[in-house]
């Protein structure tokens, strides 16, 4: 017989996102012990005293799990454990070494036998990847890293400076005298320009084009590639941007490259300014991307492009929804 551990937390006390984390733990237990459903003998849960609307051993019955008995229990409350958390003990009928699974939060717990792990997403203006980004780091509950924030604070301090962001030694020189930096908040990214946070002031339209003229400069990339790889050596995280699956990290874990029609990424963009406040003209907007689009994929240095074994998803015609189930697909097969 064999016992395998494993254990992963939620979000927030819900039952269907119980049902949620303990399909994905159990799912991933079985599939890196490569059980067959019959091997397992019995399964046992415990959840935090945080933990009431659900029995984890309930969502592994509806997922399937009918054979096995089945038990839950609860933990008591102790100060500082970790919070939301459910843990498993799974009794099997075999004898293999086992691979102990710790998912989301639960990482934390067992550094030894989760592995730091990178994503790179990578994509033109409003292929949604931001969006994937942001959603599939709080799932993983691993960092998200904007680089494009970073860009965009560089080109919003050279508009500060009255800096032509085409001239390479003028902006290369005002690059010496900026302190960039990111901060997190509840897992949220600050960007940061001398202290000031600039997260807000960085979106504002005509810092998008600065942002894409500047980033063509080789002393701006190598500076912000040098922090990006800084951050992502440190810890696991997701990283949206142009480049990073072809010069930031090459060697990244999972790599994605997300795509969709100008039409559909103009029509977000558009959506996405509107709701901000903002009057915009359509086809100005599609116009304007098309500019930048052009401009990021014909610069010399790290130009956007997919990187040749990263996977391509065009999410046009699919909901946000469906393209983090795919890429958590994708990652779980790679696995
Ligand atoms: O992704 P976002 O629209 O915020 O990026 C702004 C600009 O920063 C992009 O148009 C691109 O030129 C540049 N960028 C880049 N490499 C990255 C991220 C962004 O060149 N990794």
């Amino acid at each position: 017989m064999t016992v395998i551990r494993g254990a992963t937390t939620i979000a927030e006390d819900q039952p269907e996102e119980i049902r949620k984390a303990v399909g994905e733990l159990l799912e991933q237990i079985e599939s890196r012990n490569q059980l067959k459903r019959d091997e397992i003998l019995s399964i046992v849960f415990s959840s935090t005293s945080d933990i009431h609307s659900f029995y984890p051993a309930k969502a592994a019955r509806e997922a399937g799990f009918a054979s096995c008995s089945l038990f839950s229990a609860q933990e008591p409350e102790i100060d500082g454990s970790l919070a939301l958390c459910i843990r498993v003990m799974l009794f099997v009928e075999k004898n293999i070494t086992p691979h102990h699974v710790y998912l989301r939060g639960a990482r934390a717990l067992r550094k030894d036998l989760a592995q730091k792990f990178n994503v790179a997403i990578d994509g033109p203006a409003g292929s949604g990847k931001s969006t994937i980004a942001k959603m599939l780091a709080h799932d993983q509950n691993i960092l998200y890293l904007d680089t494009g924030a970073m860009y965009r604070a560089c080109a919003l301090a050279a508009i500060r400076a009255g800096i032509d962001v085409s001239d390479e030694a003028q902006v290369c020189d005002l690059m010496r005298n900026v302190a960039l930096s990111v901060t997190y908040e509840n897992g949220t990214q600050h960007t940061l320009l001398n202290g000031e946070d600039v997260s807000g002031s960085i979106r504002d339209r005509d810092v998008s084009m600065a942002a894409s003229t500047i980033s063509k400069h080789e002393s701006v990339r190598m500076k912000m590639a040098e922090k990006q790889r800084e951050i992502a050596g440190k810890m696991s995280c997701v990283l949206d941007g142009r480049d990073i699956g072809t010069f930031v990290l090459p060697d990244a874990d999972f790599k994605f490259f997300l795509t969709a029609s100008p039409e559909v990424r103009a029509k977000r963009r558009y959506d996405e300014l509107v709701a901000k406040g903002y009057t915009v003209d359509f086809e100005d907007l599609k116009r304007e991307i098309a500019l930048r689009d052009e401009q990021d994929s014909t610069r010399p240095i790290a130009p956007l492009k997919k990187a040749e074994d990263a996977v391509l998803i065009d999410t046009s015609d699919m909901t946000i929804e469906q393209v983090l189930q795919t890429i958590k697909t994708k990652m779980q097969e790679k696995i």
